[in-house]
């Protein structure tokens, strides 16, 4: 069995409308036409990996650092502020566990909105950004979209994170198994593809689903969908496969955005192994 151990990179907080993750978390009825938004604040992380064929491989970088400052225009911020302090810069967090950009040997983006690729420029260059692995249906659709809108951004896509120097990228659209237990898993719904990560580990099964299903709200069961989602249906086949993985694996999930789940995981330098 491969010897494989992971941390979790943090990268500081988003802060937002709840109804973007959890569509109506609290509806309106007679008596309270006009109820109140939930603000929440929801958790921006990497997870790295060791693995003892592949080395050392980084799943998703977190925002860009200018992302809190004036990188995006304040039509976008006001609604989505971001809070990074520099330990949570993705430079120093690998510094953190005695790693430079030059260690990673893999980079996998589960896709490539902006809190998922915001770090990805780091790794120009690098072994690792010669062959970024994501999604080519995610990808094509972001880079096409961010690029039309003359705000540069779309959805959640922004056309700096696609204009980095010195990346190259292999897109993968299908479930796939990197090495011995390690397995990317492509989910719909989110996004035009979303790849989730699972890791066969001595202590058990961990599944990041990514964005596909970002909390244990959004799991459920009962599942309940994000106010912001691309294909209502294809998330529903997501929540699916993922349940039936759950099962025959008895898998543990870590969730993206999930605030409660994150303050009870292990962060680095501390390892799951
Ligand atoms: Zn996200």
């Amino acid at each position: 069995m491969s010897k494989i151990r992971f941390t979790i990179l943090s990268h500081g907080h988003i802060e937002n409308d709840l109804a973007w993750n959890t569509a109506t978390p609290n509806p309106g009825n007679r008596f309270n036409k006009n109820p109140e938004a939930i603000w929440g604040e929801f958790p921006s992380f990497s997870v790295l990996v060791e693995h003892s064929d592949l080395g050392w491989i980084l799943y998703d970088t977190g925002c860009h650092p200018g992302d809190e400052k004036d990188r995006l225009p304040k039509s976008f911020t006001d609604f989505f502020p971001l809070y990074m302090d520099e330990q949570d810069y993705l430079e120093n967090r690998l510094k953190s566990v005695g790693l430079t950009k030059d260690d990673i040997d893999v980079v996998i983006l589960s896709h490539t909105h902006w809190d998922h690729s915001g770090g990805v420029g780091l790794f120009s260059g690098t072994k690792a950004g010669e062959k970024i692995l994501t999604s080519g249906l995610d990808y094509s659709f972001g880079i096409a979209n961010s690029h039309a809108d003359i705000s540069g951004i779309d959805g959640g896509y922004i056309k700096q994170n696609y204009q980095h120097e010195g990346l190259g990228y292999e897109f993968i659209d299908e479930d796939y198994k990197l090495a011995e237990g390690i397995e990317l898993i492509a989910l719909e719904g989110h996004s035009p593809l979303v790849l989730g990560l699972m890791l066969h580990m001595e202590s058990g099964t961990y599944i990041f689903p990514s964005d596909a299903v970002s909390s244990k709200l959004n799991y459920g069961p009962p599942a309940k969908p994000p106010g912001f989602l691309y294909d209502s249906l294809g998330y529903g086949r997501a929540i699916k496969k993922l349940r039936e993985m759950e099962k025959k694996y008895d898998a543990k999930f870590i969730f993206s955005h999930d605030n409660e789940q994150f303050k009870t995981l292990k962060k680095a330098p501390e390892f799951y192994e």
